[in-house]
Order: C-alpha cells, then structure tokens, then sequence
C-alpha cells in the first residue's frame, strides 16, 4: 500500500454565531485589559480537514484546529511531498522523518499540530487496511464504554448556569466542567464572582458529581495560589490550566500544595513535553489533545509514559482520534465531551464538518467495533456552510 494523494482544506464558518458575553470565559489575553470582550478575539471557526489517499483506494481523514491556514501550508509545502509514494503501515518512521524535516521551525504549536493531522490520518487508513477500529490496533477495549463528563458550562448569569448544569446530570453524565468568568485584572470581586460559578453548580448538582473547572490560561501564579484555598471546600476534581502551559515551575508548585488537584497539556507537545511535565511533577492529570500532540505516534508514548507515573490521561476535546486512544487505556478512566451547540467558541465546529463522532448517552460514548478506522466521514453537504480553502 502506497500513499498517492495528500488533500488539505481549510474550513471556515461563516454561519451564526452565538454571541459570547463579557466575562463568558477566561482566557491568556485577559491580562492585557483589552476593550473588547476578549474572549470574541480567542475564538477558532476554522478547521484543517486532511485526507491521505492511498493506491489501494483507502482514504484516512485527518484534522487540526489551531491556525488552520497557517498548519496547511507546512504540510502543503513541508510534510506532503515526504509522505507521496510512502507505506504508511511505517508509521513511526514517518512520523520521525515528519519531525526532524520540521525540528528548526516545528517542535510545538503550529508544526506539531501539521504533524499530528497527518499522523491520524495514516492510523485511520491503517485501521481501514486491517479492517479493525484504530483502538483495536493500539491494545483493544479497557472499557466496555467511555465515560465522558459535560464540558460546555461558561461564566453566565447563575440561574442559567445552575439549570444547565441540572440538565446535564439529568442528561446522565457523572462529571462537568465549567469555566472562570474573572482573572487577575478583575481584583477580589472578581474571585468572589468566580466562586460564585463553583458554588452554583456545585449546589446545583450535589456531592454525586464529579465538577472541574477551567480557567483556559487566564490566570497568574500569584492568583492561582490565592484561589486555591477558597476553591478547596468544593472540591473539585481538578482546577485545569490555571497558568500559561510555558510556566512548568508554577503548575507544580500548585500541585504542591495538594489542595486542587491540577489539570492541564492540552497546550503541551511531544514525548519530550509530556517527560518534562511529568518529571517536574507538574500535573494531576495530562490532557493532552492528539491533533496537537504529534498524533496517534505520539499519544501512546505519552500514555504509556503516564501510566508508568501513575498520572491519569483525560484527552481535550472529545473527538474520535481521543476517544480510540483513552479506549485502549486503562489509564484513561474518562473523556471531555462538548455537547452539540450552535457555533459559539469554536470547541462544538467538529460537529458541523463530520459525520460519525459518537453522541454521549447517560453520561458514555460508545465505540463501534464493526467500523474500521476512526469511524468518522468528512459531511460535504455541510461544508457549503463554510468557506473552503484548498
Ligand atoms: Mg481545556
């Protein structure tokens, strides 16, 4: 089997979008005390679909979803042309060859996350070739099904924010995270307002529910160690990024003190990132997303090398290139879920560019082991709502 096509489109929105509140979530451009609601400037409507042909008629899809335009055109220019003739059952030399082809300029951010694209598609046709789903290529079922937790609740006025999250537990899920509507620049009644949104739904759903909360890179290290006792007496399952992914010292030093278990690596890259991480002792819990990480390659080292750190893996986002890997972990007891919304942030897009991504019921997604690959398809029909590039 060889590789004979390589297509990239980027996808952007250009439907509706929900309108974001100020204060609806923080995020890393809240220090900059900007006028506008920042975070309308840190939304993402655009997608990279890639799809990987091969001579024997397999397709592989793959996707990416930071700076689409700017990932297509490292592997337009870079990546594709070492890919065209190759057999991708090599998938770890090509992996090896994708990154040091792209080590001075690649590494994180933008080149991984070009890799990573393309690395899931190659195990989306590996799967299609062995006619087996991709978890049964990467060690098989640990899980009958997933158990996925509601990740949708934003800072909002807090009779909406306590109905939603009624609705989730009522929808069955056993765990959800909302996000911190304030930050440093928002002084102490700003953390009064952010304990506000964890006491809601906190009361909103009892003691039987798992509740994490996010503050997306917002916050500072000085804030984060004041907000850390005052969390504590809702105890959270974990208080995610509280800090910009550069700051190691400061994830560690809050998971020092034990009070909030710590989340975060959804903005880490790589083997080396993660060995980083784990060696600083950094994270409660790795959240790596594979479309960034450098792919299905990637993601399997990292579990493993989590596993041995006794280091639980909960994958950003839900989307099936997660969900095969925290499948064939044991180490991965759950997933993130976005619910279907109309556009708001750009987490929900991936519900409007494919078919096939499993719908949560009672609080689980399921894996079809009769369809071989990832299990999704590219919904043509509804990328006339897009603008596409490619
Ligand atoms: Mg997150």
């Amino acid at each position: 089997m060889k590789i004979k096509e390589i297509r990239t489109r980027v996808v952007e929105w250009r439907g509706k979008t929900a309108p974001l509140p100020q204060h609806f979530c923080t995020n890393p451009m809240d220090l900059l005390a900007l006028p506008q609601s920042s975070m309308r400037t840190f939304t993402f409507h655009g997608w990279l679909i890639v799809e990987i042909f091969t001579d024997d008629g397999h397709v592989g899809i793959g996707n990416a979803a930071l700076a689409p335009q700017v990932t297509k055109q490292v592997i337009d220019s870079y990546l594709k042309p070492l890919l065209i003739g190759t057999d991708p059952w090599d998938s770890e030399f090509l992996w090896q060859h994708m990154y040091r082809k792209t080590i001075a300029f690649g590494r994180k951010g933008i080149g991984m996350a070009a890799i990573s694209a393309l690395d899931i598609a190659l195990w989306d046709i590996l799967g299609k070739s062995a006619k087996q789903p991709v978890y049964r290529l990467l060690g098989g079922r640990t899980k009958a099904r997933i158990p996925v937790y509601a990740s949708r609740l934003y800072s909002v006025e807090l009779d909406e924010l306590a109905s939603e999250a009624k609705r989730y537990k009522d929808e069955g899920f056993k765990a959800m995270k909302l996000r911190f509507g304030w930050g440093p620049v928002d002084g102490a009644s700003g953390m009064q307002r952010n304990l506000n949104l964890v006491r809601t739904v906190r009361e909103a759903v009892g003691d039987d529910i798992d509740v994490m909360a996010d503050a997306y890179m917002g916050w500072t290290l000085d804030y984060a160690k004041r907000m850390l006792p005052l969390l504590e007496p809702f105890h959270l399952r974990w208080l995610e990024e509280p800090v910009v992914p550069d700051d190691i010292h400061g994830y560690a030093e809050l998971k020092s003190y034990a009070r909030v278990p710590i989340a975060g690596g959804e903005h880490e890259f790589t083997l080396y990132g993660f060995r980083d991480l784990l060696e600083a002792r950094a994270l409660d819990y790795i959240q790596f997303d594979t479309n960034r990480v450098g792919g299905i390659t990637q993601a399997r080292k990292i579990a493993a090398l989590a596993e041995a750190h006794s280091v639980p893996v909960i994958p950003h986002a839900g989307q099936m290139h997660n969900y095969h890997v925290v499948m064939a972990s044991l180490n991965s007891p759950m997933a993130e879920y976005f619910p279907v919304v109309d556009v708001e942030v750009g987490n929900e897009l991936f519900w409007y560019i494919f078919n096939g991504e499993p719908k949560a019921k009672d609080g689980f997604i399921e894996l079809d082991e009769n369809i071989s690959g990832l299990g999704i398809t590219i919904n043509e029909k509804a990328l006339e709502s897009f603008d596409v590039t490619g």
